[in-house]
C-alpha cells in the first residue's frame, strides 16, 4: 500500500517574508507564477477583491513549497486557480523571468498554450480569466509587482 502525504501537509511555503526591499512578500520559499501565451496574446487573471492585491489583473501564482521546483509550483498554482494543467502547455522550451530580491524571489514561467488548450473552472480567488493582446496589457489595472515586471517580460516574449 502506498503511503500518501495529505495534500495540506505538503504546503510548507505559506507565510510572509519581510524582505530587505522594505516590502512584505508571500511565500517562505519564494513564489512562482505562470504566464501563458497564445499567438500575440497572454492569459491574465483578475483577482477577487478580497484577496491580497485584489481587484487587479495579474497571473496565476503563489507560494512555492520547499519540495517543488519553480516550474512545478507555477503549474500547480495554474491548476488550483484557473484549472490549467501541464498537458495543455508546451513545456519543451519554457522561459523564466526572475524577480530576485535576495531574501525572496518571484519566478514567472512563460510558456505557450497547446492547441487543445481549454480554460478550466476558476477558484474563489479568481473573478475572470481573459486573453489579452500584448499591446493592451498595460492599459489594465495591473497587480503592482506584475506591472513593474511587465515591460521586461514583454520584451522577453517578443525576442523569442
Ligand atoms: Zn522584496
Amino acid at each position: 500500500m502506498l503511503w500518501k502525504t495529505p495534500y495540506m501537509a505538503a504546503r510548507d511555503g505559506d507565510g510572509w517574508i519581510d524582505c530587505r526591499c522594505g516590502n512584505r512578500h508571500w511565500g517562505l520559499h519564494g513564489a512562482a507564477g505562470i504566464l501563458l501565451i497564445r499567438s500575440s496574446q497572454v492569459l491574465l487573471q483578475l483577482r477577487a477583491p478580497w484577496v491580497h492585491n485584489g481587484g487587479t489583473w495579474g497571473i496565476p501564482g503563489g507560494a512555492r513549497d520547499s519540495h517543488e521546483s519553480w516550474q512545478e509550483a507555477a503549474i500547480r498554482e495554474a491548476a488550483e486557480e484557473i484549472g490549467i494543467f501541464a498537458e495543455m502547455i508546451d513545456l519543451d522550451s519554457p522561459q523564466f523571468y526572475s524577480d530576485d530580491h535576495g531574501d525572496w524571489r518571484y519566478e514567472t514561467l512563460i510558456v505557450r498554450a497547446l492547441d487543445h488548450f481549454e480554460l478550466g473552472e476558476g477558484n474563489h480567488e479568481t473573478v475572470e480569466v481573459r486573453w489579452v493582446e500584448l499591446e493592451n496589457v498595460g492599459q489594465l489595472p495591473l497587480h503592482q509587482s506584475f506591472a513593474i515586471a511587465w515591460p521586461r517580460i514583454k520584451a522577453l516574449i517578443q525576442s523569442s
